[in-house]
């Protein structure tokens, strides 16, 4: 049967988990404190994991005991289907056999006056015996007839009155045996029926089975339901866990005094151009591209990625405008194609500070900002660095 008891309490645990994640982990915090966050957060994403593992599970169990209620409604229905076409040609047989009962019936009514006329017309020439026979004895005794005229009259009535017997013999052997088929005609109907009733006790079993399938699956489906709503909960749960914890990471590094940087243009518009091998869009054929193109109206703020030392700004017939910051331990970010800069040679930026507007200055086709970010001169992938999008 349904295990809803089993699959119900698990995601009561859910909001504590979110309303733990609302509480903003405040800057300035020690290290080791924000050591502690990381480690309170993973131990959540664990414990987030294990849930999602534990739902997951209970959905794949729904899955099948629906899968399973399926076929049983489908036997249930074939079953049900079956013995209703039983029950019909059981019935249709049975008034078959009550028109035949019907008829026979009639008939040995039929039999039955025949039989009481015939003996209404024996017992007449009975009397008429009786009577001729007095009379017409009388009438010899008193030489008013000769009595061969008698006997031959007597003779006549006689034969007749014995034939009459015949026919009545007859007529009863007829009811008899029209009397015998109708009672054996009622027997086979009380079967038929019997039989009938006994399909259509079926039919009724198997719809009452189906009824209750139904309503396990009804329960099912509101587990269903229940569990996948607590599955994209958890994922949620799951997910913001993890950004935090990188931006938890970005500030431990920041405080170690590494590389961190964040993204150049607020609100991280959308990439037009990855790093790496990919076509050219002015030229045509593949090139290995070495930055990341964001896309952006003109005049949008770009911002230092990282704290540093503006070390360039200068024009460059591919780079158009373009802006170099070192930010120590051999890594600088490099800006193309703005419309300018608003820091100089030599200025220190902080992270985040405004240091340009996007433009399509040198090798462009439209206003977005390249960056490339540069360890030890080698260009690098600046998506592996910068903030997931
Ligand atoms: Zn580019």
């Amino acid at each position: 049967m349904v295990r809803s008891r089993k699959l119900r309490y698990r995601w009561l645990i859910l909001p504590v988990v979110l309303a733990s994640l609302l509480i903003p982990s405040p800057d300035g915090v020690r290290a080791d404190d924000l050591a502690d966050d990381i480690r309170m957060r993973q131990e959540k994403m664990d414990e987030a994991a294990a849930n999602l593992a534990a739902a997951k599970s209970d959905l794949d169990r729904v899955y099948w005991q629906r899968e399973q209620i399926r076929l049983k409604l489908q036997n249930t229905e074939y079953e049900m289907n079956l013995a209703r076409a039983k029950h019909a040609v059981l019935d249709a047989q049975r008034q078959d056999v009550q028109a035949t009962w019907s008829k026979l019936d009639a008939s040995v009514k039929e039999t039955e006056a025949r039989l009481a006329s015939r003996k209404g017309q024996f017992h007449s020439r009975l009397r008429a015996i009786q009577e001729r026979g007095r009379v017409s004895y009388l009438g010899v005794l008193l030489g008013s007839a000769s009595y061969g005229d008698f006997l031959s009259r007597m003779e006549m009535l006689q034969t007749i009155v014995k034939h009459d017997v015949e026919l009545m013999t007859v007529i009863r052997a007829d009811k008899q045996q029209l009397e015998g088929e109708r009672t054996a005609a009622a027997a086979e109907e009380a079967r038929l029926k019997g039989l009938a009733a006994q399909a259509q006790e079926q039919a009724d079993l198997a719809a009452a089975k189906q009824a209750e399938f139904n309503q396990q699956d009804k329960a099912l489906q509101e587990g269903q339901r229940a569990l996948e709503l607590a599955i994209a909960e958890w994922e949620v749960v799951y997910e913001r866990l993890g950004e935090e914890i990188y931006k938890l990471q970005l500030e431990q590094k920041r405080k170690a005094g590494r590389f961190a940087p964040i993204e150049p243009i607020r609100g991280y518009p959308p990439i037009t151009d990855d790093f790496g091998f990919g076509p050219d869009p002015i030229v045509g054929g593949n090139r290995n591209h070495g930055g990341t193109d964001f896309g952006a109206n003109r005049g949008t703020p770009i911002l230092a990625i990282e704290d540093g030392v503006v070390i360039a700004r200068r024009y460059d017939s591919v780079y158009g405008n373009l802006l170099i910051i070192d930010h120590g331990g051999g890594i600088a970010s490099w800006y193309g194609h703005a419309e300018s800069y608003m820091v100089s040679e030599g200025e220190t930026v902080k992270q985040g500070q405004q240091v340009g507007k996007v433009g399509s200055t040198g090798y462009s086709t439209g206003p977005h900002l390249h960056l490339e970010i540069r360890v030890e001169n080698v260009r690098k992938d600046p998506m592996s660095y910068l903030p997931p999008r």
